[in-house]
C-alpha cells in the first residue's frame, strides 16, 4: 500500500501519511485513499437571492439554492461561518463530541433545487474547495440539466483543482482579503494563488467573476487598497465588493469597520478603474446600484431584494447592453433562470 498520498484540492498540496489530515481537517488519508470527511453532511441549505452571495452580474433577481458542507482550509479569525468551517467547532466531522448528521446524496442536492424551482445552484457559506469531489458530482448533474453553478471561494485552488473549477462552475466569487502579509498573518494563506485563481476566471469570457473584499477598519489601509485595486485592475477585474467588517469569532472585540473608512476605500477603488464598485454590509445607496460604465446612468436601482433587479434588467439591460447607449455590461443578464 502507498504510504503517503499528495491532496490536489487547495494551493497546500498537502502529503499525507496513513491516518493523517491536512491543515482543512476535512480530507483524510484513510486507508491509502484520501477521503473527504463530513462527505454528503449538509451543514447549512437554504434559497437566498443571488445577491446574497454576493453576485450582483449574475442573472439579478434570481434567486439560487445554496448548501455548504463542513470545512476550510484558512483559520481566519474574522470568519462569520466559523461554526461549519473551522475544527474548533462542534459541527467539525472529527470533532470528540460531533454526532453524525445524515448523508445527502448529489443526486438529493439536486432534487432539492429542483423543488425549489431556482436554476440556480450555489456552494457556499464554508468553502467549497476543500468539499469539491461532492460540489463537482452535484455541478456535472446541474449541467446536465441545463441549469447554472455558482461558487464562493476563498480562490486558493491548486492548478488542477482550478482547472476543474473552470470545467465546471460559471460563476465564482472570489474573497480576496488583503495583502500577502494579511494573508500570511490572519488567515494561515497566501495571496498569490488566489491572485492566479483571479487571472485566469477574468480570461474566460463565458464566466462571471466577482470579487469581495471584507474591510477592517484599523488593519486594512488605503494604501493596501489602492495596492489590490491596482492587482486586481491588472488582471481584468470588473466587479468589486467592498464589505464592512462586523465583530466576529476571534475578532469579536474589535470595533466594526465605520461608514466613513467603507465610503473612502470605495472611492479609493472606484479611482483604480475597476468599472463596478459596490458596498457591502453598509447604508451606502450610491454603491448599491449598478451603473452603464459608459454613459454612467443607473441601469439597476436596487440589488437588496430578489425580483426588483429583474424588473430593472427587463427595461435598462438588452441582450447585455446599456439601453441608453448600447454599451455592453458585464455579466449574465439574459432571463434564462426561473425562480
Ligand atoms: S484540501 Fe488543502 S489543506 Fe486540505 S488536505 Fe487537501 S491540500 Fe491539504
Amino acid at each position: 500500500m502507498q504510504d503517503t498520498l499528495r491532496c490536489d484540492f487547495c494551493f497546500h498540496r498537502c502529503l499525507l501519511h496513513e491516518q493523517e489530515s491536512g491543515p482543512c481537517g476535512v480530507r483524510k488519508n484513510i486507508g491509502g485513499k484520501i477521503s473527504t470527511l463530513g462527505y454528503g453532511q449538509i451543514v447549512a441549505s437554504g434559497v437566498d437571492p443571488i445577491e446574497k452571495k454576493p453576485m450582483y452580474h449574475f442573472f439579478p433577481g434570481s434567486r439560487t439554492f445554496s448548501f455548504a458542507l463542513f470545512g476550510c482550509n484558512y483559520t481566519c479569525g474574522f470568519c462569520q461561518n466559523n461554526r461549519i468551517s473551522q475544527t474548533d467547532s462542534p459541527y467539525w466531522p472529527a470533532s470528540p463530541g460531533y454526532r453524525t448528521l445524515p448523508v445527502a446524496t448529489p443526486q438529493q442536492m439536486f432534487a432539492m433545487m429542483e423543488h425549489s424551482g431556482t436554476s440556480i445552484m450555489s456552494y457556499t457559506y464554508s468553502e467549497p474547495i476543500v468539499w469539491q469531489d461532492y460540489m463537482f458530482e452535484t455541478a456535472q448533474l446541474v449541467h446536465e440539466a441545463g441549469k447554472f453553478n455558482c461558487m464562493v471561494t476563498n480562490g486558493s485552488f491548486s492548478p488542477v483543482s482550478l482547472e476543474r473549477a473552470l470545467n465546471h462552475i460559471d460563476a465564482f466569487n472570489i474573497d480576496v482579503k488583503g495583502d500577502d502579509q494579511f494573508y500570511r498573518h490572519h488567515c494561515a494563506g497566501a495571496l498569490g494563488p488566489v491572485l492566479d485563481a483571479v487571472e485566469a476566471i477574468a480570461s474566460e469570457q463565458a464566466k462571471v467573476l466577482e470579487v469581495t473584499t471584507l474591510l477592517i477598519e484599523g488593519i486594512h489601509t488605503r494604501h493596501q487598497v489602492e495596492e489590490l485595486a491596482a492587482q486586481l485592475h491588472r488582471r481584468g477585474v470588473q466587479v468589486w465588493h467592498l464589505s464592512r467588517f462586523f465583530p466576529q469569532y476571534h475578532m469579536a472585540d474589535r470595533p466594526a469597520t465605520s461608514e466613513r473608512f467603507l465610503a473612502e476605500m470605495l472611492q479609493a477603488a472606484q479611482d483604480s478603474g475597476i468599472p463596478h464598485v459596490y458596498s457591502g454590509n453598509s447604508g451606502l445607496l450610491s454603491y448599491s446600484q449598478t451603473t452603464c460604465p459608459s454613459c454612467h446612468r443607473i441601469l439597476i436601482k436596487a440589488h437588496s431584494y430578489a425580483g426588483e433587479a429583474r424588473e430593472d434588467v427587463r427595461k435598462l439591460i438588452k441582450d447585455g447592453h446599456c439601453s441608453y447607449c448600447g454599451t455592453t455590461v458585464y455579466g449574465r443578464f439574459d432571463q434564462r433562470p426561473t425562480g
